[in-house]
């Protein structure tokens, strides 16, 4: 599937656990603290505007939005945290809830993590991490917003979230592969979408020429990403 999130479509806005579809399809989980970039992201690989909504009131969309993507498979956009005007008891509701569903929704079939490459992991997305990695799933970070760096620098941005994550996760390292990202200069594009497409079984590669718009760059090495299990139990 050359573009796994192209033709996504609206399929349903969930509040709490009891709402969650039956597990079903393959999903995708879409994280990130609010403003790192997430709706933007997600918009960026379906080539849409206004799939997922980019909030000007951030942390105000406590929900979890669904997209079924045009294999079947979804798409988890899930609330952004760590905003800070938004009410302690309402932080931490969400926040359980997001790591419950990490640590246990049997069809989730990987994660990605949006993360400000300016700013680097915070604190609430190692949280996130450590909870989600016992599961065994791959990662996809993307550090957006890389257009605010150089072209050059924009590599060095990248590998220091791979350091940090090497540094504190030692065992689940090659469970992440970090793409260096941009929704506004379309930078990473390709590079996502082939770790996404493997994570659904498709491949990105025999798809013939590139389509408009996409760079040259190449899909980071999977350095023994591994997928996650297509029916755990
Ligand atoms: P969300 O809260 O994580 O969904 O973040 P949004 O997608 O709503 O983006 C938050 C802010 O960052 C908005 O002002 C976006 O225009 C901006 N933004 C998002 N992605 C990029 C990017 O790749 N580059 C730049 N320069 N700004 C971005």
């Amino acid at each position: 599937m050359k573009h796994p999130l192209q033709l996504a479509e609206f399929h349903l806005t969930v509040a709490n656990d009891a709402q969650l579809p039956p597990p079903g399809p393959p999903e995708i989980a879409f994280a990130g603290r609010s403003n790192a970039g997430k709706s933007s992201a997600i918009n960026a690989l379906a080539n849409r505007t206004r799939l997922a909504f980019t909030s000007k009131t951030p942390g105000r969309t406590q929900q979890i939005n669904f997209f079924r993507l045009r294999n079947g498979a979804l798409l988890a956009d899930l609330p952004g945290y760590g905003y800070a005007a938004v009410p302690q008891a309402l932080k931490r509701h969400w926040q359980e809830f997001l790591a419950r569903y990490l640590a246990t929704r049997q069809s989730l079939v990987g994660l990605v993590l949006v993360v400000d490459a300016r700013h680097g992991l915070a604190d609430l997305d190692r949280r996130l991490l450590a909870g989600y990695f016992p599961s065994g799933r791959p990662v996809l970070v993307l550090a957006t917003k890389v257009d605010k760096f150089t072209a050059s620098a924009q590599g060095g941005a990248r590998r220091a979230i791979e350091r940090d994550i090497a540094g504190e996760f030692p065992f689940h390292a090659a469970q992440v592969a970090v793409v260096a990202f941009s929704a506004t200069r379309h930078i990473g594009i390709p590079a996502a979408e082939a770790i996404l497409a493997s994570w659904l079984g498709e491949t990105t590669s025999d798809a013939g020429a590139p389509a408009p718009g996409d760079r040259k760059e190449k899909a980071p090495r999977s350095r023994g990403v591994t997928r996650g299990p297509k029916n755990p139990r």
